[in-house]
Formats: structure tokens, sequence, C-alpha cells
């Protein structure tokens, strides 16, 4: 591993200056300790959440993005061309899959990479997809949903990463390249808790969740693909998000974990990144940390809740654009952003 020259805070700066030009008392050994804590972090880019807010409203504006819609195809197009309009180099992953109810779905993984030649690299992943039905939903248990928060917010964050980065001047650049990885259907999978009058047509087969990240998995793009760590946002934007640290991030990526939620903690984002830690969620993470690729999962959920695990807009057509808000995109884009200059 590389290490940043950290740059020297400006208080500790002064400081020195003026205890230069008074002999009388001791030089300071190191930086000063009444500096704020942010002003010791390297400079990262501001996120700007109202773009984030733009960008999951676009998304949604779509309407749901399930497999073999046209929404979702249509999605799929914005979001390369969004990408290559950034001058990322952008790959695309089209796969076939059978969901647990025996759908035939066509599906494509897409992959964006930000300084692509640089040999430290950081993935940040998300799913890009929306659940087919609102199962959570206290009443309309088959309505679709926007999927504002679910999917849809942590491509805006993504997204807005991605168009921050791209505009730095190589002299504000992070140390790592950056690869965006927007896994598809994740979300189509069988919920036991809702839907055990229906057969899951996967049983025994593996895991009806997160078929895109399962075939990327099995099929890296790049090839041979490596990173230092990864990132999965999912359900960054709803009002009030919590993320505490969710057990197979600790088991499997405990050094990210640390720095993310250390980082957050500098920023001031305490009330969005809680140091509690909480149970395992089944996530793509659980096929990205079995690629090699130590993955963090930040993703709402309540702390200290055995009755339940996500918010109530969770797979419920309240998932919609009233939930989200931008300071709960900001709190998680701002810290992501920064992490990457900090090594
Ligand atoms: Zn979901």
């Amino acid at each position: 591993m590389n290490f940043h020259t950290l740059r020297l805070p400006l208080a500790a700066l002064a400081g020195l200056v003026l205890l230069t030009g008074c002999p009388d008392k001791k030089p300071a050994e190191t930086a000063d300790p009444a500096a704020p804590a942010e002003a010791r972090l390297p400079r990262a880019p501001v996120f700007n959440a109202d773009s984030a807010y733009a960008f999951t409203a676009r998304q949604v504006a779509f309407g749901p993005r399930v497999p073999n819609s046209k929404a979702h195809v249509a999605t799929g197009d914005y979001l390369v061309a969004t990408l290559k309009g950034y001058g990322l180099r952008v790959l695309e992953q089209p796969f076939a899959a059978m969901t647990f109810d025996g759908t035939n779905i066509r599906a494509r993984n897409i992959i964006a990479q930000y300084q692509p030649q640089a040999a430290r690299r950081v993935a940040i992943f998300g799913h890009w997809d929306t659940r087919p039905f609102a199962d959570n939903d206290p009443v309309k248990k088959n309505a679709p949903l926007d999927g504002a928060s679910d999917g849809a917010s942590a491509v805006a964050v993504a997204l807005e990463m991605a168009r921050v980065l791209s505009q730095q001047p190589d002299s504000l650049a992070p140390n790592v390249g950056v690869d965006f990885i927007f896994f598809d259907a994740e979300d189509w999978g069988y919920d036991a808790g809702t839907q055990a009058t229906l057969k899951n047509q996967l049983d025994g087969a593996g895991d009806s969740w997160c078929l895109g990240s399962q075939y990327w998995a099995k099929n890296l793009l790049p090839a041979n693909y490596k990173a230092e760590y990864g990132v999965l946002l999912d359900m960054v934007g709803a009002r009030g998000g919590k993320f505490s640290r969710e057990a197979l991030s600790r088991e499997k990526a405990r050094f990210a974990v640390d720095k993310i939620w250390n980082t957050a903690a500098r920023l001031g984002y305490t009330d969005y990144f809680l140091f509690n830690d909480s149970g395992g969620a089944s996530d793509d993470h659980v096929y990205t940390n079995q690629a090699g690729i130590p993955t963090v999962d930040i993703i709402d959920h309540l702390p200290n809740n055995p009755e339940q695990y996500f918010p109530n807009y969770h797979h419920a057509t309240t998932d919609n654009m009233a939930v989200i808000d931008r300071k709960t995109l900001k709190a998680v884009g701002q810290t992501v952003l920064q992490t990457l200059y900090v090594d």
C-alpha cells in the first residue's frame, strides 16, 4: 500500500510559526491538538446532495426498474450513457437468469471505471433493479414499488461520485481508481416471510436473491478483477437512515468498516453512521466477498431491533420519493467520497 502525504493542518502551521518566534516555548512535537479533526482529513471534493437527489428522481421517473420491462431497459441505457458522458470506461455484462417464480429474465450488470489505469482500486457496488412486488406493504402486496431508496438512491450516490470525480483536475484526483459496479436482478428473490404460499423454484439450486452479483462473481468483469476493498450501497437515501456495522462486513472487511465509520464521524455524520454492531444482511456483498473483494455493506437497517431488521418502507409502496432526504444522501455520499482520499 502507498500512503498519502497528509496535508499539514493550517492551524498547526500557524502554531509552528508562532512557536518559532518565541524561543522560551518548546515547539509542539505533533500537530496542534486543538485543531479540529476534520482539518486533518485529506482534501476531498464536495458531494452535491441536490444532484444526488435529482439522480434518484430521474431513475424513479422511468417507473419501476423491473427486469424485462421497458423502464428497466431504458434505465440501463440511461446509466450507460450517463457514465460514458463522464468519460468513464463503461462495460456491460448481459446475462439471462431464471427467478424463483420461474420467470426468465434478461438482465445486465453495468461497470464504469474511473482512472482505469490506476493499480490500486476501490469498488462501489449497488443494485439498479427494482423488486417487482411490494410484498411487505400492509395493503398493496402485489403492486410494484418505486424503489426510491431500495435501488435508486445507491445508484444515485454512485452517479454523483462519478460526476464529481470526473470533474476533478489531476491534482485533486484520489490515489485510487474507482469502479462503479451496478448489479442487476438483486431484488427478485423469494421471501419466506411474506411469500410462503408461493413455490421457490430455485429452492435447492441456490440463492434466489442477488442474481447479478452471483453472475458477476463467477464471471468477473473486468477479468481477474481485484480491489483493495468494496463498498456496497443499498437503501442509502431515506429520511433518518441508520447505518450500523453489519456482521458480514465486520467479518470480511473490518479495516474498511473502521475507515468508513471513522471518516463519517470526523465529518460529523454520527447520526447516520452508528458505532453499533448489527446482525448480518443477505445482500450482494455475500458474493463480492466470495469473489475476494473485502466488502462493506452500507445498508439502512434498524439498530438493535430483534423484531424487525429493515425500516417500514422496505419492499413497500412507501419506498417512493417522499421517503428520500438529501441529508441522508449527503451523509453517505460525502463519507464514501472522502474515504477514497484516506489511506
Ligand atoms: Zn430490496
